[in-house]
């Protein structure tokens, strides 16, 4: 079996070179992730200028290879064949803080395991409960263990094309967590706060600011799991369609027949 194992903290960080040597008893293992810190990346893919890769090393002295580009770029790159042979699995992470509800779509972690999903190869996000500012204190072992066997489950049972499995470790020690979920995504509650000042020239600039998102705690939910600290795995897709809104657009009048009158919208009389 060969793991492809990235992050979006950048190939020196911490979080990665514990996941790699936990699942180099599953598999063979190649690192190949950005050169660079990516966190709240989203999405990505490079078009507009080349990408380069660079061996180097993890934190720990393994092997590894440093990419220009996003968390998602690392992902196509290898899956197009910047490494050598087929990968069987995607594994990301472990990032230092959770990725929980919405933000999935936002996090670098959970996205490259997206672009693994763009391609049918199973994918696993790993992000614990620590802290950014602790980044380098942080005992990644425990979630590194959670990755290792959520890892063999996918291998062994294989996951549906286009999904992927988010997963969300507690702080502390296995045994002060609270055992496994299986969860559904929650909501996210962003605290953002825009802050304008000055450069010195006088022009202003923004940055985004304020606290710390938090969330609505509701059992089921990655959110509710965590903050039970309890390990949560959430099954994801990409197809985000709103499957419940489909039929209401349809008695909106959105589906038409012929694009060259003006529609007459339902329910009101023609002026
Ligand atoms: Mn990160």
């Amino acid at each position: 079996m060969h793991i492809l194992v990235t992050n979006d903290d950048g190939v020196h960080a911490p979080g990665i070179a514990a996941l790699a040597a936990a699942l180099r008893s599953v598999g063979r293992v190649t690192v190949l992730a950005p050169d660079r810190n990516w966190s709240a990346s989203g999405h990505v893919k490079t078009l507009h200028k080349p990408l380069r890769l660079k061996a180097t090393t993890t934190a720990d002295g393994e092997p590894a290879f440093a990419s220009s580009g996003a968390p998602s770029d690392c992902v196509a790159l290898a899956v197009l064949g910047a490494v050598e042979g087929p990968i069987d699995l995607v594994v990301s992470g472990i990032n230092p803080v959770c990725n929980l509800g919405h933000d999935v779509t936002y996090s670098g972690t959970v996205t490259a395991a997206m672009e693994a999903a763009v391609w049918d190869i199973p994918a696993i996000a790993v992000s614990m409960n620590g802290d950014y500012g602790h980044f380098n204190d942080l005992d990644y072992r425990p979630a590194a263990t959670i990755a290792r066997r959520v890892a063999e489950g996918v291998l062994r049972n294989g996951l549906p094309p286009k999904t992927l499995l988010n997963v969300n470790v507690p702080s502390g020690t296995l045994d002060q967590m609270r055992g496994q979920r299986v969860t559904r995504q929650g909501h996210r509650v962003y605290y953002d706060e825009l802050v304008v000042r000055n450069d010195p020239r006088g022009h202003p600039y923004y940055w985004f600011g304020g606290d710390e998102p938090g969330g609505t705690v509701e059992t089921g939910t990655d959110l509710g799991a965590i903050a039970n600290k309890t390990v949560s795995i959430s099954p994801l897709r990409l197809d985000l369609t709103a499957v419940d809104l489909l039929s209401t657009l349809r008695d909106w009048g959105l589906e038409r027949d012929d694009l060259s009158e003006e529609p007459t919208p339902p329910g009101r009389p023609p002026s």
